[in-house]
């Protein structure tokens, strides 16, 4: 551990406003940190791309090395300060213990302008904080301020062609609020000080471990919560820290008598290990399904910057799917699959496969239907040629998730969730993603991303594996809870 100072670079400070023993644990024990998960990274290296693109507003700027020694930095920042350069990226400040550096610094008629950016759509609360800090410290430094802005992404942008820059970004002055917080962060830089001044902030676990972004010391601060814990389950059905601050930390600990409805009946069902069924209804479910049954599931991935024509900032793109087609109640299931090559705009291709494979008429059967049906209606705009068909599938699209939502099935082990995650494993427990490398779709979309990165083939066919190994349970995940809900109906 090093030697206690009052030190704060703006890393820092935004995890102080967060928690502070984070703001402590990241100064004096990085070394407890948990691994960062490769979508963290990504969403890092996005930020930097965003950062280069925004740099482009602002032409024939100088840089200041990050890779440069602090004061290095700061020398670096004052001499180009000196002669005359109108935007500088990165430049770096020192004042009172508080080191911090701009994105885009660029000199405007009355005074400096401070431009932040970032790579979400819209402004966040922790961005005025985050200007905030760096108009304090410029401005302490002597420098006249002109205005502090954040450059965003225009959630509206539509890419046709050559990336438009000005369009994709927005610029939004928040030089008002940004003077109205000086107070605020002054009596913030005071706070944070004497906290590295001190002992370890005693601060206990809580939903802020979570907001924002889930905090690098999870695993440290939470070593003595147990598996069983109320705290692991993420149900929207209960208040687990308000619980937790009253003492209770396993479901066996609640009073089923303080909870209604639904709630009531997740607790009831999960201590008396019980199994819910409604015949009649799954029955009339089931009989509003029709042969042949299309199974179908979507890997997308989305990105800030749009790749394709026709697409906006985090448009989910399709970049896979699976499907597996039931003639008659009696015939084997077929399989077929499709995964983009690397680096290429999948649509068109996907597109024409999949109209190739799936029977028009067939019932379309997928696990959540919002999210399969905007993907399909955005392919048919995109392919007015394909549009017809396209929407015809949608048509036909009927959402197995719906028994489970309504709770016409529940499973005590579903703790309340009807994901395909947590019902799979509980109708069907021979099969659960468990043992997986790629468990869910966000780990697919990296391992896709890691994919067109990669110039390795072997690493390439990897991944492709895991990938049509993740995407394909997930379809015949559908197949097999289907059969059962059929098995169950008929006895
Ligand atoms: S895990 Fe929670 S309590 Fe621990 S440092 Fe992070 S935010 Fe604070």
């Amino acid at each position: 551990m090093q030697e206690k100072n009052p030190f704060l670079s703006k890393t820092l400070f935004l995890k102080g406003l967060k928690c502070k023993k984070l703001l402590y644990l990241s100064k004096y024990y990085p070394n407890l940190k948990h691994e960062v998960s490769s979508r963290t990274e990504e969403l890092f290296e996005t930020g930097n791309e965003v950062n280069a693109l925004a740099k482009k507003l602002f032409q024939k700027g100088r840089e200041i090395p990050s890779n440069e020694t602090r004061e290095k930095q700061i020398e670096l920042t004052l001499s180009f300060l000196k002669e005359g350069v109108e935007n500088i990226y990165e430049a770096s400040f020192f004042l009172d213990s508080i080191f911090v550096r701009t994105d885009i610094l660029h000199k405007g008629k009355k005074g400096w302008n401070i431009y932040e950016v970032k790579s979400t759509t819209g402004l966040k609360d922790e961005h005025i904080y985050d200007i905030a800090l760096q108009y304090y410290v410029v401005k302490g430094c002597g420098f006249d301020i002109e205005s502090a802005n954040l450059v965003h992404i225009n959630p509206d942008y539509i890419r046709w062609g050559e990336l438009e820059i000005e369009k994709l970004l927005t610029i939004k002055d928040l030089t008002e609020k940004i003077i109205d917080s000086q107070k605020k962060i002054k009596e913030k830089i005071e706070i944070f000080k004497e906290v590295l001044k001190g002992e370890m902030p005693e601060v206990d676990i809580g939903g802020h471990c979570f907001e924002n972004y889930t905090c690098e010391f999870r695993n440290y601060c939470w070593k003595n919560i147990p598996e069983n814990s109320i705290l692991r389950i993420e149900a929207h059905w209960m208040d687990r820290f308000e619980l937790y601050k009253k003492g209770i930390l396993v479901l066996e600990d609640l009073n089923q008598e303080e909870f209604e409805g639904n709630s009531k009946m997740f607790i009831d069902a999960y201590i008396g290990k019980k199994v819910i069924f409604n015949k009649k209804n799954i029955k009339e479910f089931l009989e509003s399904l029709w042969y042949p049954m299309a199974f179908l599931d979507f890997e997308t991935f989305s990105y800030a910057i749009p790749l394709y024509d026709g697409t906006k900032p985090y448009q989910q793109i399709p970049f896979q799917y699976s499907l597996y087609i039931i003639y008659s109640r009696d015939s084997e299931p077929e399989h077929f699959n499709y995964i983009a090559p690397p680096r290429t705009d999948p649509r068109k291709e996907l597109t024409e496969k999949l109209l190739r494979e799936i029977p028009l008429e067939a019932c379309v059967i997928v696990y959540n239907e919002k999210f399969e049906k905007r993907i399909i209606n955005e392919l048919s705009e995109f392919l007015p040629e394909h549009r017809e068909k396209l929407l015809l599938i949608n048509n036909n699209v009927r959402d197995l998730m719906l028994p489970f939502k309504r709770k016409d099935y529940y499973h005590w082990e579903m703790l309340g969730s009807h994901s395909l995650k947590k019902v799979l494993p509980a109708v069907i427990p021979e099969m659960s993603y468990e043992e997986m490398d790629i468990k869910n779709g966000e780990m697919a979309m990296s391992a896709y991303f890691k994919m067109c990165k990669s110039n390795s083939p072997e690493e390439i066919a990897k991944i492709r594996d895991s990938l049509i190994h993740y995407c394909s349970l997930d379809t015949l995940a559908m197949v097999k809870i289907l059969k059962k809900l059929q098995e169950l109906t008929e006895n």
